[in-house]
């Protein structure tokens, strides 16, 4: 076995050591909240709250579980054939060495494609590692070392990189992991303000109900909060952070280095309005937002963008409204009517206007 074939397998194995350590933490609570507060700790008198308590947490325990086994699982997904250059193009592009010409090629394959950003010196964006030209909000990612669509970031707490595929899944995620943690700080926090007057007695029974039985259970009600709180207070400015990403149709890349246009950078470049910003991610069937089921809209190769410019190497996209529909005849072409198509669907007062050169 080849040395570098070692090293890979070394990394790879590796690489789950997070996940194994935030998997122990989960099983650790489940075992802490279950018997040693709810069967040990709360006394027999307190059987109704005991039950309320119970069914919360399995609920978001669930939920929990759930999005977090879809989030590290899901795979992400890559450019899709035809953004492979063909053949006798890739001769050409490698036996060319400036770079120039290789634009050229680029631009050449490219045409037929629906590309809306450009590199920041405007030339097509190209993956040597992966021998593809990116779709939109495509990054190729050292980690997976793959290029991945709509890549929000790679996440080592799910080993795995967090793009179109997987995106809802991370914010739910996100979502009930702080809704569990929450919930345990929440109701452990008597116990554990207990925990300070404990009782020299062993059995809850005994012991007045503002004191805690000396048992080997305080020290698991103790962590229980610690861990639940510590949790809780990273989690939340994370899921903070990734709703307001959410509200503006931004990945994490693009709100550190604005996507580039052929007009320029635009941050905004992607942004269809608040509600339909969340209807991109979530999709139009409110039923499903709440569950880690892959309900995102489009195919993560192209996104609806706030101005569909002409683009003088593109084939003419757009135009006058209503001037046709999905599954209607003579489109530009099959990507771009997808593009157009999903525009027209998702937005009724959207302004889709051409442009020429930066002109209205
Ligand atoms: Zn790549
Ligand atoms: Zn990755």
């Amino acid at each position: 076995m080849a040395p570098s074939h070692v090293l890979r397998c070394c990394q790879r194995g590796l690489a789950w050591i997070p996940v194994i350590f935030i998997a122990l933490v989960v099983c650790w609570s489940y075992y802490a909240y279950v018997v040693e507060l709810c069967i040990f700790t709360i006394p027999s008198t307190g059987e109704k709250s005991k039950f309320i308590y119970l069914v919360v947490f399995h609920l978001s325990f669930v939920m929990f579980v759930w999005s977090y086994w879809k989030t590290i699982f899901t795979r992400p997904v890559n450019p899709s054939k035809e953004f492979c250059l063909p053949k006798a193009e890739k001769e050409q592009y490698e036996k060319e060495e400036r770079p120039e010409t290789q634009q050229e090629i680029l631009k050449r394959a490219a045409s037929s494609l629906p590309l809306y950003t450009r590199t920041g010196a405007g030339a097509i964006r190209y993956c040597d590692r992966c021998q593809v030209i990116k779709p939109d909000r495509c990054h190729h990612c050292s980690a997976c070392d793959m290029c991945v669509l709509k890549m929000d970031h790679h996440c080592p707490w799910v080993n795995n990189c967090v793009g179109f595929s997987n995106y809802k899944f991370f914010i739910l995620f996100l979502a009930y992991s702080l809704v569990y943690c929450l919930f345990i700080a929440a109701t452990v926090l008597q116990y554990f303000i207990k925990f300070w007057t404990l009782c020299r007695r062993k059995s809850a029974e005994n012991c007045p109900k503002s004191e805690l039985p000396d048992s080997h259970a305080k020290f698991h009600v103790l962590f229980l909060f610690f861990v639940a709180a510590m949790f809780c207070i990273s989690i939340l400015s994370l899921f903070t952070y990734h709703l307001w990403l959410v509200g503006k149709n931004r990945s994490t890349i693009e709100a550190f280095r604005a996507p580039v246009f052929r007009n320029g950078p635009d941050k905004n470049g992607f942004s269809l309005g608040f509600t339909k910003n969340i209807v991109q991610v979530f999709g139009d069937q409110k039923k499903y937002w709440p569950l880690p089921i892959f309900t995102s809209q489009g195919d993560g190769l192209i996104f609806p963008t706030r101005l569909v410019t002409t683009d003088p190497e593109q084939p003419t996209v757009v135009l006058p409204p209503n001037s046709f529909r999905c599954g209607q005849p003579s489109p530009p072409s099959e990507s771009q009517n997808r593009l157009l198509c999903d525009n027209l669907q998702a937005n009724d007062h959207l302004e889709i206007v051409t442009v020429k050169s930066g002109k209205p």
